[in-house]
C-alpha cells in the first residue's frame, strides 16, 4: 500500500496552524500527529520551514471559454496544469446553456471537453442564459445530479436573464439545496453610458471603466439581495469589486440573510490606472478595476468576513483577440488570465502585508469555496479522511511574478513585475506530487469530474 509521510511542516489545521505530520493512504488523509506515532512509510517529504495548506479551490474560472468571437487560451489541460502550478487542487468551470438548449447538455457539452485532459479534480456550474420553463423545470434534477450552483448574469444581451426569471430561479434553488451565482452589473446603465462615449469618439480603454461606474455593480447587488431575499433564498455574487457591494454584504449580513460575495486577486491589487497604459486594452474586465478606496474595503471585507472568497475568474485572452478592440473598448473581450497568480498574492500581500491570518487565508481560498459549493469536508481541509489535496509553500521564497516565471499559457500577465515573498514549492492532488519546486509531474487526465451537494445549514456560518 503506497503511503506518504509529509513531515516536519507547520500545516493550517481547521483548529489552527501548527507543526505535525501528515500520512496519506490511499489518496487519502489518513494521519496527523508526530510521524513516530503514525504508520510506517518509506515514501517522505521534508516539509521542514514550509507552510503545509489544503489545495486551493478556484470556483471561477472559464477555460476554453467562447466570447466576443473569440476563445481562451486556457484549455481544460493547460488551465488546470497552471492552476496546480499556482497550488490550485480543485477548479470549477462554468457548463454555458446553449439558446433553447438544456442545461444537462450543456454540463455533458464541458465535461465531454474537459474528461480525459483536466490534471486535477474539477466540478462545473450550470450558466442559464435563457430560462424557458423547461430548464426551469431542469433545476431540481441538476441539482440532484451533482451541479447544484448556478450562475445567471445581469448583464450581456443574448446572456442576461431578468428579475422575473431571477425570482423563479431562487424559488427553485431555494426549495431543492441550490445556490444561484451571480455576475451583477446593470446592464441599462452600462449600456447607455458606453453609448454615450462612444458616439462622442470615447473609445479608449479608459471608457470601458467609465462607463460602468461603482453604481453599475452596487445597484444589481442591491437588487439581487432584495429578491434573495423575498425568497430567503441564498445568493453568491461572484467578482465583486466595490466598496458599496461590500457595505451592501455587511447590510444583509446584519439582517441574517445567507449573503455571501467572493472577489478576485486583481481586484485586490490593480486600480483603474491601468486603463490610461498603453497596453490598457489588456486589462478590460468586467466589472472594471477600480480605485485604491474599493481595494481598501475589500480587504476590509475580507477581514471581517462579509466577502467569504477569492477566486481568480481566470479568462484568458490573448493580446491578439484584445486588439480586436484597439479602436473601441466595447470590442475587446472581456477577460483576463489568473489562475496562477492567487496563493502568492494572498500570502505576500494578504498575511505578510496587511496581517491577514493564515488561517483566514486558507478560509478565503479553500475551506470557504469547499463549503459552499458541495466539497466539504472532501475537500478544502486538512483532517483525517479527506482527500490527500496539499500544497507546500516556501514562505520565504522570493518571485517576480510575470510571462518569465507563469506556466499560464497566456501572452500577458497582469501582475507583471510584481514581487511577492513566499510561493508554492509542490503541489499534491489525491496524495500524488503533481508540481514539484515550479515543476509539472503530474499527468493528464487524472482529474476527476466532482459531484457536489451543498449543505444550507453549513453554508450559513460560512463568514
Ligand atoms: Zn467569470
Amino acid at each position: 500500500m503506497a503511503r506518504t509521510m509529509i513531515t516536519g511542516g507547520k500545516a493550517v489545521l481547521p483548529t489552527g496552524a501548527q507543526q505535525v505530520d501528515i500520512l496519506i493512504e490511499n489518496e487519502k488523509i489518513a494521519g496527523i500527529g508526530q510521524a513516530s506515532s503514525l504508520a510506517q512509510t518509506d515514501n517522505w517529504i521534508d516539509a521542514k520551514g514550509q507552510i503545509v495548506l489544503p489545495g486551493l479551490i478556484d470556483m471561477h474560472v472559464h477555460f476554453l471559454d467562447r466570447f466576443m468571437g473569440t476563445i481562451s487560451l486556457h484549455d481544460f489541460f493547460t488551465g488546470t496544469r497552471a492552476a496546480a502550478c499556482g497550488g490550485v487542487t480543485t477548479i470549477i468551470d462554468f457548463a454555458n446553456q446553449k439558446k433553447g438548449g438544456s442545461l444537462a447538455d450543456a454540463i455533458e457539452h464541458k465535461r465531454s471537453e474537459a474528461d480525459g485532459h483536466v490534471v486535477i479534480d474539477y466540478g462545473l456550474h450550470a450558466e442559464i442564459t435563457d430560462p424557458t420553463p423547461a430548464v426551469m423545470k431542469e433545476v431540481r434534477s441538476i441539482i440532484k445530479a451533482g451541479v447544484p450552483s448556478f450562475k445567471v448574469y445581469t448583464i450581456y444581451e443574448g446572456m442576461m436573464v431578468d428579475d422575473g426569471a431571477l425570482l423563479a430561479l431562487f424559488e427553485q434553488t431555494s426549495r431543492g439545496g441550490g445556490l444561484v451565482i451571480v455576475h451583477a452589473e446593470n446592464n441599462f446603465i452600462a449600456d447607455r453610458l458606453r453609448r454615450e462615449y462612444l458616439r462622442e469618439g470615447k473609445t479608449g480603454a479608459m471608457y470601458h471603466a467609465l462607463s460602468k461606474p461603482n453604481i453599475v455593480e452596487a445597484e444589481a447587488i442591491g437588487r439581487i439581495a432584495y429578491l434573495a431575499g423575498h425568497l430567503k433564498a441564498p445568493f453568491y455574487i461572484v467578482h465583486m469589486s466595490t466598496r458599496e457591494g461590500r457595505q451592501i454584504m455587511q447590510h444583509c449580513r446584519h439582517k441574517g440573510q445567507a449573503a455571501f460575495a467572493e472577489t478576485c486577486t486583481h481586484y485586490l491589487c490593480l486600480t483603474d490606472s491601468v486603463y490610461r497604459r498603453r497596453d490598457g486594452i489588456n486589462y478590460i474586465i468586467s466589472p472594471p478595476l477600480r480605485k485604491q478606496e474599493d481595494i481598501e474595503a475589500l480587504w476590509e471585507g475580507l477581514h471581517e468576513g462579509t466577502i467569504s472568497v477569492v477566486s481568480t475568474d481566470d479568462a484568458s485572452f490573448s493580446v491578439e483577440s484584445k486588439r480586436m478592440g484597439k479602436d473601441s473598448f466595447d470590442k475587446v473581450p472581456n477577460g483576463m488570465a489568473g489562475v496562477e497568480l492567487r496563493l502568492p498574492v494572498m500570502f505576500s500581500e494578504g498575511v505578510l502585508k496587511r496581517g491577514l491570518s493564515l488561517e483566514r487565508m486558507v478560509e478565503l481560498t479553500s475551506t470557504n469555496p469547499a463549503r459552499l459549493f458541495g466539497l466539504f469536508p472532501q475537500k478544502g481541509v486538512i483532517q483525517v479522511g479527506s482527500d490527500a489535496d496539499l500544497v507546500i509553500l516556501d514562505p520565504q521564497k522570493k518571485v517576480k511574478l510575470g510571462m518569465k516565471t507563469t506556466h499560464m499559457v497566456t501572452d500577458f500577465c497582469s501582475l507583471e513585475g510584481l514581487r511577492v515573498t513566499g510561493y508554492p514549492v509542490m503541489t499534491l492532488s489525491r496524495g500524488k506530487v503533481i508540481v514539484e519546486n515550479g515543476k509539472f509531474v503530474g499527468r493528464q487526465g487524472e482529474g476527476r469530474f466532482l459531484h457536489r451537494k451543498i449543505d444550507f445549514n453549513a453554508i450559513r456560518n460560512v463568514r
